[in-house]
């Protein structure tokens, strides 16, 4: 029977003011070997038989990144999931991720059918920008660039000029910078705080967080490195500024996989969702990962470095979204007109410069 979880996030009106709002999140327990082993034969059967590929986000279930792998999809970070669907010849996608990362499928391909294992499945970050309120917030700054971050529902990107993901924000943003824009930026106050120290852009904040990155905290993270001083420490910049300090690289969940990959290091630090570390392992299997402490020996579920709405996709879910089209993701015609242009926007910008590539290593000026 599945477990519910609450979940506390910070939701943000259009005048700035902030309250904390109550979610939920359902995870299913761990399946017996032998089950596990019939449903995934039975996704791969059925994949082909839809014609359907699988698009997995690096945070879900090891066994569904390994699924999407074997079956010729991919696993990766939004960007370039939203790239890998675009581009694939498959009628239907199947994305294991959270709702908005459908929802940018979609966007960006609205001929394909898109399926995800549970509609539910959300984002704090998302949550906490209702789609009136960030309009009446862009409503009030007429004069600024507004630029939201991929965890956004179809409705704030359609209110957007610009979408950028962790890969590319800080080029946008800079380019932005240089051509004398002043920017609106939502949801992510901790990226976009990084943001705005490493460009010196001028930027007005949302007041949101992601409830799995702001619980990394600063000072255990100090007393890790000196258990490890060989350690490189890794921060995914959603994280707090007390922890984005400690970090030799700041960067996307595909930056800090390839520092993993590529680095000479042999033990890592890494303050990002532990979903990541299945894809690390395999790819760096003589690196040591290291969980970034989050609330100590005080820690409760929300703390424990795993998104809980990344761990509502399921191998059960997924055979059932397959077999019976549910859990399909639809956005309204309009709606999706109006967002595709600040993805496109994006995806542009990142073809052009390289921004979001693997290059795009992003280097922690203020590193203790
Ligand atoms: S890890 Fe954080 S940012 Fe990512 S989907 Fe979960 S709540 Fe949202």
């Amino acid at each position: 029977m599945s477990m519910t979880h609450h979940f506390d996030y910070t939701l943000q009106n259009a005048q700035g003011g902030t309250c904390i709002a109550q979610a939920w999140a359902k995870v299913e327990p761990p399946l017996p070997a032998s089950e596990k082993y019939r449903i995934q034969q039975s996704i791969k059967q059925a994949l082909a038989a839809k014609n359907a590929v699988l698009i997995a986000h690096y945070y879900v279930d090891g066994d569904i990144q390994d699924l999407a792998i074997e079956t010729g999809g991919c696993v990766a970070d939004s960007l370039e999931m939203a790239r890998f669907g675009r581009d694939h010849r498959a009628d239907n996608l199947i994305v294991a991720g959270v709702r908005f990362m459908g929802e940018t499928a979609k966007i960006l391909s609205p001929e394909k059918r898109i399926f995800m294992p549970d509609l539910e499945a959300t984002c704090s970050l998302d949550l906490g920008c209702p789609a009136e309120a960030f309009s009446a917030f862009c409503d009030n700054h007429p004069d600024r660039t507004v630029v939201v971050y991929a965890n956004t529902s179809a409705a704030v990107k359609a209110r957007a000029d610009w979408m950028v993901t962790s890969a590319c924000a800080l080029a946008i943003v800079s380019h932005l910078k240089d051509q004398g824009k002043k920017i609106l930026w939502a949801p992510d106050r901790h990226l976009g705080r990084y943001i705005q120290d490493q460009t010196g852009a001028d930027m007005i904040m949302w007041n949101g967080d992601c409830i799995v990155h702001n619980e990394f905290k600063g000072e255990e993270l100090s007393m890790l490195k000196k258990l490890h001083p060989g350690a490189q420490i890794l921060v995914h910049p959603e994280s707090p500024e007390s922890v984005v300090a400690h970090a030799d690289l700041v960067g996307s969940t595909s930056a800090l996989l390839n520092a993993v990959i590529h680095g000479d290091a042999t033990q890592y630090i890494v303050a990002t969702d532990k979903g990541l570390f299945h894809r690390m392992q395999q790819l760096a299997p003589s690196k040591q990962i290291i969980e970034a402490p989050t609330a100590g020996e005080s820690a409760t579920c929300k703390s424990c470095a795993h998104c809980p709405w990344m761990a509502m996709n399921s191998l059960n879910g997924l055979l059932h979204c397959l077999e019976n089209q549910t859990g399909e993701i639809l956005v309204p015609t309009s709606t999706r007109e109006q967002a595709y242009r600040c993805i496109d926007r994006m995806l542009s910008f990142s073809r052009q410069t390289g921004a979001g590539t693997a290059h795009g290593l992003v280097p922690n000026l203020g590193a203790a």
